[in-house]
Formats: C-alpha cells, sequence, structure tokens
C-alpha cells in the first residue's frame, strides 16, 4: 500500500485540447528528471493531476515537495495520504492522519470530490462522514466553517485509490518549460534582466543566457556574479548555457571615435547584434532583455526603437510594465535578488556618457555607427564566446 503522496495540479495545460497529452508528459518528465537526489519516485498523470509516489522509505519527500512548487506548469501541490477506496479505510485514515496537519487550525471544511461514480456514496455523503471523523479525533480543538474555512481537506476518490489532504500550496504557475520553444536572454548582473528571463520561462520558453563583459574594466568577481544569477535562476529554470562574450574591444573603439552622448546606445546596437548572431546559432526564436519603459536614457520609447531597428528578431521585455518596486518583488520570489544588488560594475557602466541621449534619431546614430567598423567588429567580438552550462543540481541533463 503507497503512503504519503505528492499531488501536482496543473492549471492552464487542460485547455490545450489535442496538445494536452504533450504538455503533461513534458511536466512529467521534468518531475522525473528533479527527482534524480531525492530518491526513486513512480511519477505519472491521471485526471489532471500528477502523482508523484516514493517508493521507499528513503525517499526525501520535503526535497521533492519543495522542487515541485518551482516547476512551472504546475499550479498546485499538495502532500496526500493515500488509502483503499472504502469509507472505512477512508475514516480511519481521516482519523490518524489529519489531527497533524490541523494543529493550530481553528475552522475547516471538507471538500469531497469523487470521479469514480461507482462510489456507493455521493460527495457530500463523504464530506459528512470525514468531518463528523476529524470532529472526533481532534476532540472538538477546531469546527466546521463551510464559509471561510482556516484548511479545506480534501478527499478525492479516484480509479485505483482515496486520497487525502489538507490545504494546497501554490505551484509556479504558467506552462511547461521548453513548451514554447527557446528565447536568449541577456543576462547582466542587475536586478531585472534575471527576472525577465524567469518570467518567460514560465511562459515556456527554454532560457539560454548571453552575457557581456568587458574585462579589464569588469572584474573576474562580476563575471561569478552572473554566473551565480544564472545558477540560481535554475531553480525555476532547471538549465541555462551561458554564453560569455567580451566587449573590451569595442567599447575601446566607441570611445575613441564615436560622440560620448551615444555611447550606450551605440553598445546596444553592438549587444543586439551579437545577441541575435547567438540566438540564431543556438536555434532561439527571441530575444529578451530585463529593460522597462523609462526606468534609465537607454529604455525611453525613442531608444528602444533605435536597438530594436537593429536586429530581425523578436526582442521580448516582459518587465516593460513593471515599476521598479515590482520587478524587486519577482526577484525576491525566483531568488536572485540578494545576489543582484552585490555592488559589481556591468559593462554598461564603463564609459557611460555623462549626458546620454534620451531622444535619440536612428539617422544619427547609424551616422555615429559609419565612423567605426561595425560589422568587423561584430565578428571579433563574437569570436570571443566561450559557454558554461548550469543546472538546478548535478544530475540534471
Ligand atoms: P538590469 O537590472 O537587468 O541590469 P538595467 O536596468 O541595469 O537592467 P540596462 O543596463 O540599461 O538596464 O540594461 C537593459 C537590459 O540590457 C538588461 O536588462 C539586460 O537584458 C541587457 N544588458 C545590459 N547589460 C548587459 C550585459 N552586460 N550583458 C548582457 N545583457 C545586458
Ligand atoms: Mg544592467
Amino acid at each position: 500500500m503507497i503512503d504519503e503522496v505528492i499531488l501536482c495540479k496543473y492549471g492552464e495545460i487542460v485547455l490545450k485540447g489535442q496538445n494536452r497529452r504533450n504538455f503533461e508528459s513534458m511536466l512529467v518528465k521534468e518531475l522525473r528528471r528533479r527527482a534524480c537526489p531525492y530518491g526513486i519516485f513512480k511519477i505519472y498523470f491521471n485526471q489532471s493531476t500528477i502523482y508523484v509516489e516514493p517508493q521507499n522509505d528513503e525517499c526525501d519527500m520535503d526535497g521533492m515537495y519543495e522542487t515541485a512548487k518551482h516547476v512551472f506548469g504546475i499550479i498546485g501541490v499538495n502532500r496526500a495520504k493515500a488509502c483503499e477506496k472504502n469509507m472505512a479505510s477512508i475514516i480511519a485514515t481521516a482519523k490518524e492522519y489529519l489531527p497533524a496537519k490541523l494543529v493550530g487550525k481553528k475552522t475547516f471544511k471538507v471538500d469531497a470530490r469523487r470521479s469514480d461514480k461507482a462510489f456507493p456514496l455521493k460527495s457530500p455523503e463523504i464530506s459528512r462522514d470525514v468531518g463528523a471523523a476529524i470532529l472526533e479525533a481532534t476532540g472538538g480543538k477546531i469546527r466546521v466553517d463551510v464559509k471561510n474555512p482556516d484548511v479545506v481537506i480534501t478527499v478525492e476518490v479516484r480509479d485505483s485509490h482515496a486520497y487525502i489532504r489538507a490545504g494546497q500550496e501554490a505551484g509556479a504557475g504558467g506552462l511547461p518549460i521548453r513548451s514554447a520553444g527557446r528565447g536568449l536572454l541577456l543576462l547582466s548582473g542587475g536586478i531585472d534582466s534575471p527576472v525577465a528571463g524567469c518570467m518567460m520561462a514560465k511562459r515556456g520558453l527554454e532560457i539560454e543566457a548571453l552575457h557581456f563583459e568587458s574585462f579589464p574594466y569588469t572584474s573576474e568577481r562580476a563575471r561569478e556574479k552572473v554566473l551565480t544569477l544564472a545558477e540560481e535562476m535554475c531553480e525555476f529554470c532547471s538549465k541555462i548555457h551561458v554564453h560569455i562574450i567580451s566587449l573590451t574591444h569595442i567599447q575601446e573603439v566607441l570611445r575613441d571615435n564615436c560622440e560620448e552622448d551615444y555611447f550606450t546606445l551605440l553598445l546596444r546596437m553592438f549587444m543586439m547584434r551579437l545577441a541575435e548572431r547567438c540566438a540564431v546559432e543556438y536555434k532561439c526564436g527571441a530575444l529578451i532583455t530585463g529593460e522597462s519603459l523609462g526606468q534609465v536614457a537607454s529604455q525611453t520609447l525613442a531608444a528602444i526603437g533605435v536597438t530594436d531597428s537593429a536586429v530581425n528578431i523578436p526582442v521580448l521585455r516582459p518587465c516593460i510594465g513593471l515599476d521598479k518596486s515590482e520587478i524587486v518583488a519577482e526577484a525576491r520570489k525566483y531568488g536572485t535578488f540578494e545576489t543582484s544588488i552585490l555592488p559589481y560594475e556591468d559593462c554598461c557602466t564603463v564609459f557611460t556618457p555623462r549626458h546620454p541621449r534620451t531622444q535619440p534619431r536612428l539617422a544619427d546614430v547609424l551616422r555615429e555607427l559609419e565612423k567605426i567598423d561595425f560589422e568587423g567588429l561584430l565578428d571579433e567580438a563574437y569570436a570571443t564566446m566561450t559557454t558554461e552550462v548550469k543546472l538546478v543540481f548535478p544530475e540534471y541533463r
């Protein structure tokens, strides 16, 4: 007889019609990969639920439960006790399993569901009997409140077993990773770009990252910080290849040849073009940036218009309409905030203009680019690219 199991509920993908099976398989696959460090689990889906069943006593249920909460596509996670499909077993299990889960709670209600319509009792009858059993087992320490209970006890009578659980925790939501293709995140060491990457991973994109450095103007520690950020993002994104390109020579050429007010914008033209090349090589269908409208001079509508014109690939900017405080809240949720605020320099902060253009015209930017060998510098920078892989844990493949 199986004992405690983890049930994962999925949201939007039940609406996927013909594709639903694919999405379900992706979720199961992702959970199986993530289960590796936590022991041997049987993981399968049935009736809009994924079952994660430990196969022996060595399984780390707490670890498995925590990692399941970080799998995109899952909207609710809970631990449940399985029992035989008859009222005697359901009542006995409820009495034994639930009191410990209800400590500190004042009110509850029972919500029974039966997908097996041949079960002799109807849902309201199951709820009533289980409710009575809980009242008895807890000796009056908790009472029923059907309108606004502290905790909802769910009894599900399914194909092979009945499952009893107390409450449900929110999952990560969204769509399964990789279900929407692959995107290339321009990853700086700041607060915004890791959030942008996680937001797009939540909508099903596999994340590939590209970081620009400017050694020796930027330090080894700045690079380590970005790699740490990528590793932290893996808690939700699972696996990220981080490509690193050096912009040192480009920045020196810009400094020596172009008008200072345009430095940042010109650098961004290079970044976008290099990112587009990387996206093509690594089969990414879009670029992703952490830009937020009006946050800095290079993120005015005019500046975004200019940088967008450098490439022919969609540029996704999920933070565009968020305030800084909202981005910070997301960064805390995804666990990247503390690393992001470490004070290391970024290549964008090297040779920053004193008076950056906030209303640039494309013609003026292109005129500046004509002063230098744009294509030659792109080739040279792209050749400096190196790649590292980050994983949620070493066994993840
Ligand atoms: P962040 O907090 O993500 O660093 P920011 O507010 O500092 O963003 P900018 O420095 O103008 O904004 O950068 C805007 C976006 O450009 C970043 O969100 C990121 O996507 C990209 N970007 C900036 N610097 C780099 C870099 N060194 N490497 C890769 N991408 C970068
Ligand atoms: Mg930045």
